[in-house]
């Protein structure tokens, strides 16, 4: 990438709200919904330009990406597709992985996370690692994964890349490296995110309608 190309944020105002019939929404989820705010060939585009920033920054080192479940699977799987073509003349492979973070009782106290489903900690070992999250909100979550890897010395060099990045104070200060949009502090459902397991197969980026009963969930 060229140096004038300077990466740029992509922020979604606070206003920014597409009517739900504007767009082709499965007839489950249509009352839920309150608005479109991201949608998916926007999705698209930013991701493509997203990998061309992240293969400029890291280059052409082998490259092992880790993928957070459950909500960070669509984005995962659209940058994994683009980071193939910004690194077509690579000669160093890229590899992924899939982890799920589970809490221990006293989260506060220790910082650690459990991470389920990395098939072997030690494939990690020395690489350039890039995690792949859903949303920062707080930034708890991210920060406990990398304190987490970097107690188990998994890595030396790890980035972060987040789909969504709120618009909120952070309870901690955690690394974003890549952010695909910058968003409002709306709870949000609909590429890969969900409201008790709902929304996740929706392709837009969304918030529900208004109401109490939908609150934050894991
Ligand atoms: P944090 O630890 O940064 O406060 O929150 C990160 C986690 O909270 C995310 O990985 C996600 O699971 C959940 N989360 C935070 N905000 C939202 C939201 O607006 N919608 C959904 N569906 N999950 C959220």
């Amino acid at each position: 990438l060229c140096k004038h190309m300077a990466a740029a944020d992509a922020v979604i105002p606070p206003d920014f709200e597409l009517p739900v019939d504007a767009f082709d929404i499965p007839h489950c989820y249509e009352g839920d919904l309150g608005a479109v705010i991201v949608p998916e060939g926007m999705i698209k585009d930013r991701v493509r330009r997203l990998a061309k920033d992240i293969h400029a920054k890291i280059g052409d080192n082998e490259l092992s990406l880790l993928c957070v479940l459950k909500g960070s699977y669509k984005f995962f799987t659209a940058l994994v597709d683009e980071l193939a073509y910004a690194r077509s003349s690579c000669t160093q492979p890229m590899t992924v992985d899939f982890i799920r973070c589970q809490s221990y009782e006293d989260t506060q106290s220790t910082g650690m996370i459990q991470i389920i489903g990395l098939s072997n900690l030690q494939e990690l070992k020395g690489k350039n690692v890039l995690i792949v999250e859903d949303i920062v909100d707080s930034g708890q979550t991210l920060a406990r994964l990398l304190h987490t890897l970097e107690e188990l010395g998994v890595s030396t060099k790890t980035w972060t890349t987040t789909l969504l990045s709120k618009n909120v104070p952070r309870k901690v200060d955690v690394k974003e490296d890549f952010v695909a949009f910058r968003i409002p502090d709306k709870f949000i459902v609909g590429y890969g995110l969900d409201y008790n397991q709902k929304f996740r197969d929706l392709n837009h980026i969304c918030i529900t309608s208004e109401g109490p009963s939908f609150k934050q969930t894991e």
